[in-house]
């Protein structure tokens, strides 16, 4: 199967897909109609061409990945929660509007990003890492209980992953997701982006984030494994300014991961894909409809069943049929300039 390059993510109340620089954002609006929307986007720093050594790439495509999920979040709740409805404003918010004025969504945005930042580095880094410190009272070797707080770790992060998706509003993300998956997969299986084939694809997706937050954890594991840290603040510092090397490492194993299929990748990916059974869910007929808008948006997928499954669309035919007619059809205006090169990112490993 080749891979048609595409990935994407849940938000709110939709999905985001990426193909190469380009992503669109599809997000059910509450009248029931979708919006969409395509953006660029270039990375932190565009053109430079040391980020794109090895192990250094990691580090920014991970901040990259941070700064689009951030983004396509912010947008899809806002899209999602209709802004327009106007409250009263309470006493503390007219408050904050007399001191920052017109600056005030910006300035929240940016005080939530951040708070949400802090909750991740403090729940997920630092909170296991404690636990190893207090666990270095009773147990000798400093190797196991590295190892110890490594598993600490995932356990927290699956025991988060199952929590909140009791809340409805990540339940129905997770089925966003499921719906992001089974689009990819519809397409690279050469069936037509059809509803009814999406929703006979599998929920299951190999280059999901799930599965890479899960290899990014054991990474840690090891990377962390090697640090001997004597004080808790130390075990606190190491921990943080490890976050760029595990980023580094993990983009590495993933870039080898992807192109063979040996058995310590196979090994790795199946509680990946356990885990995702966690983070998918199976979406509604209204979820499908706003994944394949996101998808059509940013990608051609009859070009890319053309070129790799050699798929033959009625459209096609139909052109075929009457070659000296000299009136351009709607679909051929569609289809015409160039569709039938490979689809861009196809080329990616
Ligand atoms: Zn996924």
């Amino acid at each position: 199967m080749k891979s048609s390059g595409i990935g994407g993510q849940a938000v709110m109340e939709g999905i985001m897909m990426r193909n190469g620089g380009k992503y669109s954002i599809a997000v059910r609006k509450p009248d029931q109609t979708i919006d969409i929307k395509i953006e660029e986007y270039k990375g932190i720093l565009p053109g430079v061409k040391l980020i794109r050594l090895p192990f250094i790439r990691g580090i920014f495509n991970f901040a990259d990945s941070l700064v689009v999920g951030m983004k396509t979040l912010e947008y899809s709740s806002n899209v999602a929660l209709d802004e327009t409805e106007e409250e009263e404003p309470g006493k503390f918010e007219q408050l904050l509007m007399r001191i920052f004025g017109e600056k005030l969504e910006k300035v929240m945005t940016a005080f939530i990003m951040c708070l949400s930042i802090v909750l991740a580095v403090g729940i997920f880094l630092l909170l296991p890492a404690w636990i190893g410190n207090l666990l270095n009272r009773v147990i000798k070797s400093r190797l196991l209980v590295n190892f110890l707080e490594g598993i600490i770790r995932i356990l927290i992060f699956i025991l988060y992953v199952w929590g909140i998706s009791f809340m409805e509003e990540i339940r129905r993300t997770y089925m966003y997701h499921g719906a992001e998956h089974k689009c990819i997969n519809c397409i690279e299986h050469g069936l037509p982006l059809t509803v009814e084939n999406v929703a006979k694809s599998s929920k299951e997706h190999k280059r999901c984030g799930t599965s890479f937050m899960l290899i990014v954890m054991v990474i840690s594991v090891l990377v962390f494994m090697l640090v001997d840290t004597k004080t808790v603040l130390m075990r606190f510092v190491s921990r943080i300014l490890l976050i760029p090397v595990v980023a580094g490492i993990s983009y590495e194993f993933l870039r080898l991961a992807g192109n063979s299929d040996n058995c310590v990748v196979n090994a790795l990916s199946r509680p990946g894909l356990w885990l995702q059974g966690l983070t998918t869910k199976e979406p509604d007929e209204e979820m499908i409809q706003v994944g394949i808008a996101a998808v059509e948006a940013v990608f051609d997928w009859k070009a890319y069943q053309r070129a790799v499954f050699g798929t033959v669309f009625p459209e096609d035919v139909s052109q075929e049929e009457k070659p000296g007619e000299s009136q351009t059809t709607e679909s051929e205006i569609d289809e015409a300039p160039g569709a039938a090169a490979v689809p861009a990112g196809a080329g990616e490993s």
